[in-house]
């Protein structure tokens, strides 16, 4: 198998049905297809959901923006494998960090993304002054394995934040994806949906939490409730994909003219992202109105 020029092992064909991809997501913005699965998608996600909390916010305005996993040689070097062939880099906001432009991160973003590829041991490095939206794995696997352990091991249970929440007892490794979490959950589970929404992991279901959760569904077509069922785990890349509720293009049309899709290049976005025929929910909003 060739190796993409950061010495990981690279081929054709990966997918996240296939298992060798995770989707990798920034508040419901996918990086597609997903990186590389286990450790280095620990990480990546890490780095990704930092960029858009202390950064930069990951941008939702542009359709193909935002990449990950992709067979290709190297744009810069075209003798070499890109790490996007090894699911080991990914693309952030691509249209404001254009491929060939240095200096498109302000002093004081750049001195942030410093400080965020710091805690990760930089096993993760910037192609700084001609490819910054790109960000790709620099470590070999035990560096970026102890990196990882590092990422889950964040969470520290004390006791419940002061709040007018009632919380179930912390429950202590208890596997991600094994039951449904909700306002009140407490456990390990819990702070990795915290963590994979970028917000303090502190393992307690509370309103925050529940707010980026309803944001993400919302953003994916998922019914936003909060609650962190089969389908929203598989959307954090838990457990096996979960095919979404399948809408009519009629329903999916009632619902653009209710306003539930919002406007523009977002609502078509978000249409496609939830896997339904843009031009033919357009075409039948425009048949009814
Ligand atoms: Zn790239």
């Amino acid at each position: 198998m060739p190796n993409s020029y950061n010495g990981w092992s690279a081929a054709p064909g990966w997918t996240v049905k296939g298992g060798q991809l995770t989707p990798l997501v920034v508040r419901g913005e996918p990086f597609s297809p997903g990186v590389r699965s286990g450790d280095v998608h620990t990480v990546l996600q890490y780095v990704a959901v930092q960029l858009d909390a202390r950064v930069e916010r990951v941008d939702f305005g542009h359709s193909a923006d935002d990449w990950g996993y992709n067979y290709r040689a190297n744009t810069n070097n075209p003798s070499q494998l890109s790490c996007h062939a090894s699911g080991t880099a990914f693309d952030y906001n691509a249209t404001q960090h254009p491929n060939g432009k240095g200096g498109t991160w302000a002093a004081s973003e750049a001195a942030e993304i410093r400080r965020i590829l710091a805690e990760v041991d930089n096993v993760v490095k910037c192609l700084w002054g001609y490819d910054e939206m790109h960000f790709e794995i620099a470590g070999n696997a035990a560096a970026v394995a102890r990196v990882a352990a590092k990422l889950r091991g964040a969470v520290s249970p004390s006791r419940p934040p002061v709040s007018g929440i009632q919380y179930e007892d912390f429950r202590k490794d208890v596997k991600d994806g094994s039951r449904v979490v909700k306002l009140g959950s407490a456990g390990d589970d819990v702070a990795m949906v915290q963590r994979w929404h970028g917000l303090e992991a502190d393992g307690y279901f509370g309103s925050a939490t529940e707010a980026a959760v309803k944001a993400t569904q919302a953003r994916n077509g998922l019914e936003a409730d909060g609650i962190v069922g089969p389908r929203t785990w598989a959307l954090m890349g838990v457990g096996a994909p979960v095919a979404p509720a399948r809408k009519s293009v009629g329903q999916i049309a009632a619902e653009v003219i209710a306003g539930k899709w919002g406007n523009g290049p977002e609502r078509e976005r978000r249409i496609r992202a939830a896997g339904y025929d843009y031009d033919a929910v357009r075409a039948e909003v425009n048949r009814r109105i």
